[in-house]
C-alpha cells in the first residue's frame, strides 16, 4: 500500500480517539501510531515495528491475530447475505447457530441469548431486562444496582456508572441514581492491613450486607460483577469471595450478573468465570471473546429463571420493546461460530489455563521480591504487577509520577511489547492471546524485570 504522508495529519485534525488526552493528541505532544496488520501474538505498525502484543488489543483478541478462517467466514457472509435484522422472529443460519453454540457452553440453568454489538450495551439490556423482569413480578420499587468499586461494565450512561472508577464518572454527572457501589474485592488494596483474606471477604459481605439493610433489600433488583477484576487492576477475587456474596444475593432476593466480557469463553483456563468461580448467575455477559473481536458481537445470556417471567411479560404487554438495528448481525455471528470453533479446534483455552499459569509463575518469580513490587497476581492468561512506594507499609505512588505508564513505555520502547498501564492505579496489566508460547512467556517475563529495573531501580 502506498504510504500516505497526510495519515497523521488526518488523525490529529480529524479523529476523536477514545481513552485520550484530546488536547495532547491535536497539539502532537500525545503518541499517534497506526497499526498494519496482525499474526499470532504480534501486531505491525506502519513504521514496520513487529510488537508482541500482551494485552491482545484490549484483551479481546483471543485466538490471536491473522486467523484466516475467520476472515474467510466474515467474507463469505458479506457475500451471500451481508444484513438482515433479526426483529419480529427473523434470524440467519448464522445468529441462529451461534445461539446454540453459546448456549452449549453456557452454565446448565441459562436458557436464551440476546445479542447486541458490544460489552457496554449488553450491559444496558441486562439493567433494562432486570428492571421489566421486576416490573412483571409486581415489585416496580426493586430497581437499583449494585456494582462494586474497581470494577468496569463499559462506558454508556447507565454503564459507565455501574462502572466503578473515578476517571469515569467525574464531569460525566455519574452516577445515574439507582446505581450503588460497594467494596472492591481487593484484598491487596484492603483498608486495614492487619486482615486476614477470610477477614477481609467478611468484611466485604458484611459491607454488602450493611448497604443492603440501609437502602431495603425490596429496593434492590440486582449486583453486577467480573468473576476477576479487569480494568479495575486484574484482581482474581479472594478465596471465597464469591460463595459467600451469591448467599447473601440469594438471600434477599438480589439477582446476580456475571459480567464475563474479559473472562467469557477462555480467560481464565475455563470457558465461564462462572464455572471457575461456582457463581451462579441470572444474566451473563459476553462480547469480546465471542469473536476474538474479529467482529463486533456482544451478548446477554438470559437464565431460565428470568426468562420465564421475559415470556409472561410479552403475554402480558406485547412484543418486547428492546432491540438495536445490528442485534444479531450476521457478519458478527459468523466471525463467532468461526472463532468459538476455532477455540475448540486448537484447545485453546487448555493453553490459556497452562501457558497463563506459567506466566503468572514466572511473572512472580521474577518479580515478587523486587522492592518496588507490592503484589504479582492473576488467574489463566491474565497477569498484573502493582508497583508500590514503598512496600512494608503499602505506601502507594503519587498518580502524577505515572510510574505504571513509565513501566509500559519502557517496555514498548526497549522490547516491542505492549503491556497495559491500567487506568488507576500503577498496575501493569498483562492480557496475551490464548495462543502464547512459553518462549514468549520467557521473553514478557525478561523484559518486563528489565523495565522495572530501569525505571524503579
Ligand atoms: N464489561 C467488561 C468486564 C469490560 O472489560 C468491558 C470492556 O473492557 C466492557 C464491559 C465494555 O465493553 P465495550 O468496550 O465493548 O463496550
Amino acid at each position: 500500500m502506498l504510504h500516505n504522508d497526510k495519515l497523521e495529519q488526518w488523525d490529529r485534525e480529524n479523529f476523536f480517539h477514545p481513552s485520550t488526552h484530546l488536547a495532547e493528541f491535536a497539539l502532537g505532544t500525545a503518541p499517534h501510531r497506526v497499526i498494519t496488520s496482525g499474526s499470532g501474538c504480534h501486531i505491525e505498525d506502519r513504521d514496520g515495528n513487529r510488537l508482541l502484543d500482551a494485552f491482545a488489543g484490549l484483551y479481546c483478541v483471543n485466538v490471536g491475530y491473522g486467523r484466516a478462517g475467520i476472515a474467510e467466514a466474515i467474507a463469505e457472509q458479506a457475500r451471500e447475505l451481508a444484513y438482515y435484522h433479526a426483529y419480529v422472529g427473523h434470524g440467519t443460519e448464522a445468529s441462529i447457530t451461534l445461539a446454540k453454540m453459546v448456549l452449549d457452553r453456557a452454565p446448565d440453568h441459562m436458557s436464551k441469548v440476546y445479542f447486541g454489538l458490544s460489552g457496554s450495551d449488553a450491559n444496558e439490556t441486562n439493567i433494562k431486562l432486570i428492571w421489566y423482569y421486576n416490573n412483571i413480578l409486581g415489585r416496580p420499587e426493586k430497581k437499583k444496582i449494585i456494582s462494586r468499586w474497581r470494577g468496569y461494565h463499559g462506558s454508556g450512561l447507565m454503564t459507565g456508572s455501574l462502572t466503578g472508577l473515578e476517571l469515569f464518572h467525574k464531569k460525566f454527572d455519574l452516577p445515574l441514581p439507582h446505581v450503588l457501589h460497594t467494596t472492591a474485592p481487593d484484598y491487596f488494596r484492603r483498608a486495614d492491613l492487619d486482615q486476614s483474606e477470610a477477614q477481609f471477604v467478611a468484611q466485604c459481605v458484611a459491607d454488602l450486607e450493611k448497604q443492603i439493610k440501609a437502602e431495603g433489600a425490596d429496593t434492590i433488583a440486582a449486583f453486577i460483577g467480573e468473576p476477576v477484576l479487569g480494568t479495575g487492576g486484574i484482581v482474581p477475587p479472594p478465596a471465597g469471595y464469591w460463595s459467600a456474596i451469591q448467599a447473601v444475593l440469594d438471600k434477599h432476593d438480589i439477582l446476580l450478573i456475571a459480567d464475563e466480557v474479559v473472562t467469557g469463553f477462555g480467560r481464565l483456563g475455563t470457558m465461564f468465570g462462572s464455572d471457575h468461580y461456582g457463581m451462579k448467575p441470572d444474566l451473563i455477559t459476553i462480547a469480546k471473546g465471542l469473536t476474538s473481536a474479529y467482529a463486533p458481537l456482544s451478548g446477554s445470556i438470559v437464565s431460565d429463571k428470568m426468562w420465564r417471567v421475559l415470556e409472561q411479560g410479552t403475554d402480558e404487554n406485547g412484543p418486547i420493546g428492546h432491540g438495536w438495528t445490528y442485534s444479531a448481525h450476521p457478519i458478527g455471528a459468523a466471525a463467532g461460530i468461526a472463532n468459538l470453533g476455532l477455540i475448540d479446534d486448537l484447545n485453546l483455552i487448555r493453553n490459556a489455563g497452562t501457558v497463563g499459569a506459567d506466566l503468572n509463575a514466572r511473572m512472580r518469580a521474577a518479580l515478587a521480591d523486587h522492592p518496588h513490587v507490592g503484589d504479582v497476581r492473576g488467574e489463566g492468561m491474565i497477569c498484573a504487577v502493582e508497583f508500590v512506594k514503598d512496600k512494608s507499609d503499602r505506601v502507594f505512588f503519587d498518580a502524577a509520577d505515572k510510574i505504571g505508564p513509565q513501566v509500559a513505555a519502557n517496555l514498548l520502547e526497549h522490547d516491542k511489547i505492549i503491556a497495559r498501564a491500567m487506568p488507576q492505579g500503577d498496575i501493569l496489566g498483562f492480557a496475551p492471546p490464548f495462543c502464547l508460547t512459553v518462549e514468549e512467556v520467557d521473553q514478557i517475563v525478561a523484559a518486563t524485570a528489565r523495565a522495572v529495573k530501569e525505571v524503579l531501580g
